[in-house]
């Protein structure tokens, strides 16, 4: 057990009762007496007594249901990252708390020694598991946390005293973390979203940008450089003598610390010694963003001292994770790949890359965020051959697809449908070999599932079916 921390923390209150909040007691609770006076918990206005509250209460846990107002004296506050900083709730706990801070900051105060990690607005759950593959296969022991599904306060009591956590983080969890320092840590990319949780672009920017707040001399900051508010980060960065190693993926970098893409292969610079790591067609995942998640991953592995040749044994033997761009079938030459993780319009402008221009039929649609269209629409004219729009945002998106197919001329076909079921078969019947369906949606799943791993397995089930029929037939003939 590597909790390290003895320091007496007082009354705790928990707000949220999803996992994290329910980890949260179970482990304060556990420092009962002693440690914690008591926990009390907030379940939110929705939460109704359960098996899981009675289960609480036993274990010493007081619980407030069906409420969202917080009453009481409180040390600690403990929030859940579905609840905004900017809600009634959130608010209401930080009035009667001295501080609030989420799950994964009481994780690291608890066990604060070896901690990576890895945030930005897309890649963190590729860059996360690539980096805990390669320090694994190096013989270290590591293990990713955090936002990828794994609750960090409750693998800190168990993990070994030598083991690396290496931590993917949200916006929200970085929020409400204000004393994390992790040893080294990446910021991939900042492009919009979540901004209704921060309120504006500018305070999840800055969110983002907290996970380097606490750095400091022998840390490294891996930042990319790619896009305008990363640059920003870097720049603020050095100027407070942080060292950083700069991520490219558009140009080789110079400097002692680099990490950048040229002439086809992974390179990263530091200490000012090159390392010449491997060809981007070494890698398993596909597309240029792929490459920025090798490199990230590859920059936190050098810093930890594995030598370039173990770091791309590894790179070759990642393979893609599931719902990003994850092939699941070929039948008469047409391939169906699911990236339904990607519920954001960056996410699919960077999938598109990873295909040969014109030989994609790309499914789009799903919950309506109101995110701007002119950029992907710009994208999908550019690279795919045939758009099937489909779902609530399906009708706005094919409505942008139309007018920038008309303004550059591009021969984008456009097709409409219901629902995914719906949406699969027009693909399917506008496919030609050798090209790919692609689900890479650009929106979040909720109007037709309860998450973007349902919509994925799917996808999976009819891709798989169309190749099952196809194979069938195929073999009469
Ligand atoms: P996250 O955990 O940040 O959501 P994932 O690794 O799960 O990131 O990837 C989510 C989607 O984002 C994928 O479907 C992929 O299309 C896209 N993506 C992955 N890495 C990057 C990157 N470095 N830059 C932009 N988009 C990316």
């Amino acid at each position: 057990m590597t909790c390290t921390n003895t320091a007496h923390i007082g009354n705790v209150c928990v707000l949220g009762i999803g996992k994290t909040g329910e980890a949260a007691c179970r482990y304060l609770s556990g420092l009962m007496p002693g440690r914690v006076d008591s926990v009390t918990l907030f379940g939110g206005v929705n939460s109704r007594e359960s098996e899981q509250t009675r289960a609480l209460g036993a274990a010493g846990v007081r619980c407030v249901l069906g409420t969202e107002e917080v009453e009481g004296e409180f040390d600690l506050a403990v929030v859940s990252p579905g609840i905004p900083e900017t809600s009634a709730f959130y608010r209401a706990a930080a009035a009667c708390s001295a501080e609030v801070i989420s799950e994964v900051e009481l994780a690291f105060r608890e066990s604060p020694a070896n901690w990576l990690a890895v945030t930005g607005t897309n890649g963190k759950t590729t860059t996360t598991s690539l980096t805990t593959h390669l320090l694994s296969e190096a013989g270290l022991s590591a293990e990713s946390v955090g936002n990828i599904g794994v609750l960090c306060i409750e693998e800190a009591a168990s993990r070994p005293y030598d083991g690396w956590f290496v931590t993917e983080l949200s916006s929200f969890q970085l929020a409400s973390s204000p004393t994390l320092r992790p040893h080294a840590a990446v910021l991939l990319n900042v492009t919009p979203d979540h901004i209704e949780w921060h309120g504006s672009m500018e305070a999840y920017a800055a969110a983002k940008e907290k996970v380097f707040a606490n750095m400091g001399t022998g840390d490294l900051a891996v930042v990319s450089v790619d896009d305008d508010w990363c640059r920003d980060v870097a720049v603020r960065c050095s100027g407070r003598g942080l060292r950083v190693c700069e991520l490219s993926v558009e140009r080789e970098l110079g400097g002692p610390d680099a990490a950048f893409e040229r002439g086809g292969r992974l390179v990263v610079r530091l200490g000012g010694v090159e390392h010449d790591i491997c060809s981007v067609d070494d890698l398993r995942i596909r597309g240029s963003h792929n490459w920025e998640n090798a490199l990230a991953a590859s920059a936190l592995a050098l810093f930890m001292g594995i030598d370039a040749e173990k770091i791309a044994s590894g790179l070759a033997t990642f393979s893609p994770i599931e719902h990003r761009i994850e092939p699941c079938g070929e039948a008469a030459g047409i391939h169906f790949v699911n990236d339904s993780k990607a519920t954001n319009t960056d996410s699919v402008e960077k999938a598109l890359t990873a295909f040969d221009a014109g030989t994609v039929v790309v499914l789009l649609g799903g919950h309506d965020k109101g995110t701007d269209l002119a950029s992907l629409s710009r994208a999908c004219c550019a690279r795919a051959r045939v758009a099937v729009c489909f779902g609530e945002a399906g009708p706005r998106m094919a409505a942008s697809l139309k007018d920038e197919a008309a303004a550059s001329g591009s021969a984008l076909e456009i097709v409409c449908a219901d629902h995914l079921r719906d949406a699969f078969a027009a693909a399917c019947a506008e496919a030609r070999e050798g090209d790919t369906v692609l689900l890479s949606p650009a929106c979040s799943s909720f109007d037709e599932f309860s998450n973007m791993a349902e919509r994925g397995r799917l996808f999976k089930s009819l891709a798989t079916d169309y190749c099952r029929a196809h194979d069938a037939s195929g073999a009469g003939e």
